[in-house]
């Protein structure tokens, strides 16, 4: 029946959602280089993003004439769009775009995340008018030289093709593929393993351990997701895939007898492994004896089963061999949210919604963190207008019941060290959040001085987002983060992870340094809506990651033991 309607003669000229990305990408940086709404520009964009995870071939579905805005972030102009991009191969709009535009501007259509403003004065300065001698000068470090780590960043981005992509943005993609699996390649189980299942925050390379007795047809099928996956290596049990959005699809065929040795090993680490066979036996022998399942793999060597999180080649196989592996944190153990935005700042959402929300997930208590006056752009929020913020907070509080609104702010951490308002202010807060939102590029030295400074302050209490990392935009700033933590120790002051998928700061490591030092950290959604509180799982990821267990995490906390822990 599939082979029927499923003419594989005509299927060459199938677009795939890749291509049909890569034009609607195009466009968005053309318009983005007229001066177009930039709203118009970022829609084209999202849609792009979203185009290249689906399973869903677009061009068949025009082909057949099916409704496209069924999907995420594909309104009635993107739908139409893209029936011109499969009917005729391009779009009369960028064709046009194209020719008016000088031939500098037309030739970065081949790399649409560059942003043609900021090449064009690039260009203009170095005297330079194409992507080879821009791709020169930045690989010379004559680009940073003279504008700067950020504008490199993102000179090197946008030439560098993305084999990345974030763990968050995974999970929507890794679960529609494990549909597909099931679905359209039949296959009996589909599990997913390796970097994906271990929660690393950014990933390269999907795995999936299935059980079949087609592989070949499953290898078929795999290569016509999204309209057309290229098939980048095969072998008798396992296949490699480029999916579209960039990152590799790999599949592992296993048979009940052997799966909890394939989970095993596809899931890693390879320093994990390492470890392990040195307490097993080799690989091959591992092998031979199959194992069903992981945890029965782990029982015959006398190991406490090891969570994916925890397997990085740390101490976690000494520790499973000792029965002394630490309970890790889950989002049962959240009593409340310490960092969260409102209107009052550059939030969506007022602060009875988020109070709402957060009462709705069974919180205990929610600090409204805005941001603090010198950050403008964000809102920053006046000394008067904190002062009332923190009497109306009281007056709510008056009227709820089994929630309280936490009186707090985001308070910016100051060129010198200083914090943005004054003490006699802060003090009426019930605790604060400090992070730095400028001057990244300070000396190491300068700026570890500048947030240790911070911390002498007694209302510092939580070092936000602690080193400013973009995850694939930029790295954080530099400082010696041992001497922070050893002053946050001394002074009584905590870090958070900040749930953001983007962020991800502390990361796992530094969080496990912070937390082997014995200070506290905040599991933060940084929140800026209602929805955003959902984003603490992305947070408790990379806390289990870390090993941290619920007596490490200081919303665990009621509020009252944790008023004790904020006074200094
Ligand atoms: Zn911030
Ligand atoms: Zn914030």
């Amino acid at each position: 029946m599939e082979n029927l309607t499923d003419p594989t003669s005509e299927q060459t000229t199938v677009l795939s959602n890749a291509e049909i990305a890569d034009r609607l990408a195009s466009l968005a940086q053309m318009l983005s280089s007229q001066k177009e709404n930039p709203y118009k520009v970022k829609a084209y964009r999202r849609a792009a993003a979203h185009i290249r995870n689906l399973p869903e071939s677009l061009d068949e579905m025009v082909r057949r004439e099916e409704d496209l805005t069924q999907f995420v972030g594909i309104g009635a102009a993107i739908a139409s769009a893209i029936r011109e991009i499969v009917t005729t191969g391009t779009l009369t709009k960028l064709e046009r775009l194209r020719g008016e535009a000088s031939p500098a501007i037309a030739e970065l259509s081949g790399h649409p995340r560059l942003d043609p403003g900021r090449v064009m004065r690039v260009y203009k300065k170095l005297n330079i008018n194409s992507v080879r001698e821009l791709r020169q000068l930045m690989e010379s470090g004559q680009v940073e030289r003279v504008f700067g780590n950020r504008m490199a960043q993102h000179i090197r981005q946008g030439l560098t093709e993305t084999h990345a992509m974030l763990l968050y943005r995974a999970d929507d993609l890794c679960q529609l593929i494990q549909e597909y699996l099931l679905s359209a390649c039949h296959v009996s189980r589909a599990e997913a393993a390796g970097d994906y299942r271990r929660r690393v925050e950014v990933i390269e390379e999907l795995v999936f351990v299935i059980e079949t007795d087609d592989f070949p047809h499953v290898v078929e099928r795999m290569k016509r997701y999204g309209g057309r996956t290229p098939l980048v290596g095969a072998g008798v049990d396992h296949a490699s895939f480029a999916l579209s959005s960039g990152i590799l699809l790999r599949l592992q065929v296993a048979a009940d007898e052997d799966w909890g040795f394939y989970m095993a090993t596809c899931t890693g680490s390879k320093a994990h492994l390492k470890k392990l066979v040195s307490v097993t036996e080799p690989l091959r022998d591992l092998k031979q004896e199959g194992f069903t399942s992981e945890k029965s793999l782990y029982r015959h060597f006398g190991l406490q089963y090891v969570e994916p999180e925890l397997r990085e080649g740390h101490d976690e196989v000494e520790r499973a061999e000792a029965g002394m592996l630490p309970g890790l944190v889950t989002a049962k153990d959240i009593r409340g949210e310490l960092h969260a935005h409102s209107l009052s700042s550059d939030g969506v959402d007022s602060i009875e919604d988020m109070a709402e929300a957060a009462r709705e997930r069974g919180y205990e208590y929610i600090g409204i963190t805005d941001h603090s006056q010198s950050l403008k752009i964000a809102g920053g929020v006046s000394v008067d207008d904190l002062w009332q913020q923190i009497h109306y907070i009281d007056k709510l509080n008056g009227k709820l019941r089994g929630l309280r609104i936490l009186k707090s702010s985001e308070v910016d951490i100051l060129a010198d060290g200083a914090l943005d308002y004054p003490d006699d202010l802060l003090k009426e807060l019930d605790y604060t959040v400090c992070s730095i939102h400028s001057r990244f590029a300070l000396d190491k030295k300068v700026q570890t001085e500048r947030l240790r400074r911070a911390m002498d302050n007694r209302y510092f209490n939580i070092l936000g987002h602690a080193t400013g990392r973009l995850l694939l935009k930029r790295p954080g700033y530099e400082f010696d983060i041992e001497r922070v933590i050893d002053q946050a120790r001394q002074n009584g002051c905590f870090f958070e992870i900040n749930s953001s998928p983007d962020r991800l700061d502390l990361s796992a490591e530094n969080a496990r340094r912070a937390a082997a030092a014995g200070v506290m950290i905040a599991v933060s959604t940084d929140s800026h809506s209602m929805g955003e509180l959902d984003l603490v799982r992305c947070g408790l990821d990379q806390a289990r990651r870390a090993g941290l267990q619920k007596a490490n995490v200081l919303n665990s906390l009621p509020w009252n033991k944790l008023q004790r822990l904020f006074r200094r």
